[in-house]
């Protein structure tokens, strides 16, 4: 099994699209392992974000980014990372695939309503930037 790191972005989240793309995850067969609702601020946007720190479109991200509250989540899957990935569909909505979460509630290349992690690497770093490790909740025990 494999944890990824993932954000219901707060486009998606204020435009009421929270619940059905939770459905949408829960359908997909991931096991929600942690889950909060965040207020980012520009800083702590800004420090998710650090790889983008020399891009053009830095500023505006984490604008939005800290623009209202986001929903942050481990997600837990086998190949969990790529199969995320797969699910959200291309960074720009316009190019995401039919039945991706991204074309289906994505309105721009910036607003594209949800987040996941590309490798391992940053799976780990972005799951630690949101979560202690007690908060990754494991599966109930089974009686004996
Ligand atoms: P991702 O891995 O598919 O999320 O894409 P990236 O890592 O390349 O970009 C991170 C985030 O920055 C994306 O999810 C978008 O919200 C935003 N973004 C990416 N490319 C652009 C762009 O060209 N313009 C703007 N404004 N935002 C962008």
């Amino acid at each position: 099994m494999e944890q990824t790191f993932a954000i219901i972005k707060p486009d998606a989240v204020s435009s009421g699209h929270t619940g059905a793309i939770l459905q949408r995850i829960e359908e997909a067969g991931f096991r929600v392992a942690a889950m909060r609702m965040v207020r980012m601020t520009k800083a702590e946007a800004e420090g998710f974000y650090a790889v983008h720190r020399a891009r053009p479109f830095f500023d505006s991200l984490t604008t939005f980014m800290s623009s209202g509250p986001a929903v942050v989540l481990a997600l837990e899957a086998a190949d969990a990372i790529a199969r995320w990935r797969t699910l959200m569909g291309a960074t720009d909505p316009g190019q995401a695939g039919e039945g991706t979460l991204r074309r289906r509630f994505g309105s721009s290349i910036e607003r594209n309503a949800t987040h996941g992690s590309d490798a391992p690497e940053t799976a780990a770093f972005e799951l630690g930037y949101f979560f202690r490790g007690l908060e990754r909740v494991g599966e109930p025990v089974p009686a004996p």
